[in-house]
Order: structure tokens, then sequence, then C-alpha cells
């Protein structure tokens, strides 16, 4: 009897970490899970709520400015920090944009000062520089075969200490930090980057990828089921040679 596949996303600060549709990549992620018969539940965790033991799959935290992750910061310490890091530890799947990204981190230092105290389930630092760096980008992931572009809006430059593996290498645009052509980080199955677009719309292998790791977590060795991404694999296409051609 085949067991019914199940996938619980924990999505965090849906209200206050959003920024530049980061939401799409929840909406990717149920759509190629149901489109394989899988069961998919989502969960908006907002402030001053607890975490279900044992009930999540993926962690999905969006980006956001500066002053909707002052809030958020503080919320993670005090409710959150060290149940999330058991997860990160036990190897659950989690995927920061941006803000979610560097919140993953050390510590965010931002434009005023402040130091955001971040969870540590990501071996990285990030300090606020004066200059933003914005626009499309391109990278050569770490952990796929697929180019990934997606589209960056960040003042903060990330750098990855000695437990981080990089996300993927720059390009076309910034990156991390503009200098060291390193995008985002990876440590267990914790993922961080810098790419808004939302990313896994418009990079399908990489939400396959996502989804694949998180099952076979819960349910031990599988592959998805095939199904007919023409559509998407030629949006995807467009979109690497759009950022190559305006490069
Ligand atoms: N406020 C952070 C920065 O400017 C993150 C921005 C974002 O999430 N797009 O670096």
């Amino acid at each position: 009897m085949n067991t019914k596949l199940k996938l619980n996303i924990t999505w965090f600060y849906p209200k206050e970490m959003s920024t530049y549709g980061d939401r799409g990549n929840i909406i990717t992620l149920v759509k190629r899970a149901t489109w394989r018969d899988i069961e998919v539940k989502v969960e908006e965790i907002g402030l001053k709520e607890e975490l279900r033991p044992d009930w999540t799959d993926i962690y999905f935290f969006g980006g956001g400015q500066d002053q909707s992750q002052i809030q958020v910061a503080e919320d993670l310490k005090h409710y959150k920090k060290d149940f999330l890091n058991q997860e990160a530890d036990d190897k659950k799947v989690f995927l920061g944009i941006c803000g979610g990204y560097q919140l993953f981190g050390h510590y965010y230092r931002d434009s005023d000062g402040n130091e955001l105290e971040g969870l540590g389930i990501l071996d990285v630092t990030t300090t606020a520089g004066k200059e933003r760096m914005t626009g499309n980008i391109l990278i050569e992931p770490t952990f796929i075969k697929e180019k990934l572009v997606g589209f960056e809006n960040h003042s903060g430059k990330t750098v990855l200490g000695e437990r981080a593996k990089p996300f993927g290498n720059v390009i076309i645009g910034f990156g991390n930090n503009g200098k060291d052509r390193t995008e985002g980080a990876i440590e267990n199955n914790v993922h961080g980057c810098y790419l808004h677009g939302p990313v896994l719309p418009k990079n399908p292998l990489f939400a396959d990828y996502l989804i694949k790791l998180a099952l076979q977590k819960r349910f031990g060795d599988l592959d998805l089921k095939f199904i007919n991404d023409n559509e998407e694999n030629l949006a995807h296409q467009t979109a690497v040679e759009r950022t190559l051609k305006t490069h």
C-alpha cells in the first residue's frame, strides 16, 4: 500500500517578512507538491506564537526591511531560537531569503548600528553597508546543476564563517557582499540566499530539490513524481537569458 506523502510547511512572519512577493515561494511549494498528490499543509507563525514539535518539514522565512527585522529578531530570541536550533541540528529543511537569511546567521547589524541577534543556524554574520545592492542576479549553485536566477535588493553584506558553505557563486550581480563572489550559505539543511523573484517559481528545480529533501527526511529515500515543466522551464530559461543580455 503506497504511503500518502505529506508535506508540512511553516511560514515565519508572513505579515512582517514578505517583501518583493516572497510569498510566491510558499505558493510554488504548495502547487508543486499538490500536483504530485502530496498532502500539503501550511501554518503561518507570527509574533509570540509557539512552534509545534515534530510537525514541520520545511521552514520558510521571507525578506523584510530593517524595521520589521528588529521586531521579529526580538521574537525569535524570546520564543523560537532554542527550538529552531534543535530543528536545524536535526537536519530539518530551512529556506531564508534576504532579511530572513540574515536572521538565520549570528547577527544582523542594521544601518543604524543596531545589532540584531540571529538564530545562529547559519555560520554567517551580516552588516549593513552604505549602498544598496540591487538588480538581477544569476548564480551557479553548489548543490544542483541548474543556474539560479532572481532579483536582489539589500544593504546587508554577509560574510561566511567556517561552518557554512556558499549556496552558490555569482555569475551576475552582487551576492553576499559584492566582493568575494559568493552568494548565500548552506549548513546542515539550512539554506539562505539573497534571491527574491520569488526565487522558487523562477527556478523549479530548486523548488523540487527542497521538496524532495524534506520528504526524504520523513519518508526515507524517494523520487518525486514526474510533472510536465515545459512552461516552467521556458520561463526559467527566458529569465536567465534576459539577465545575461542586460549585463
Ligand atoms: N533589511 C535587509 C537589508 O537591507 C534585508 C532586505 C530584504 O529582505 N530585501 O539588507
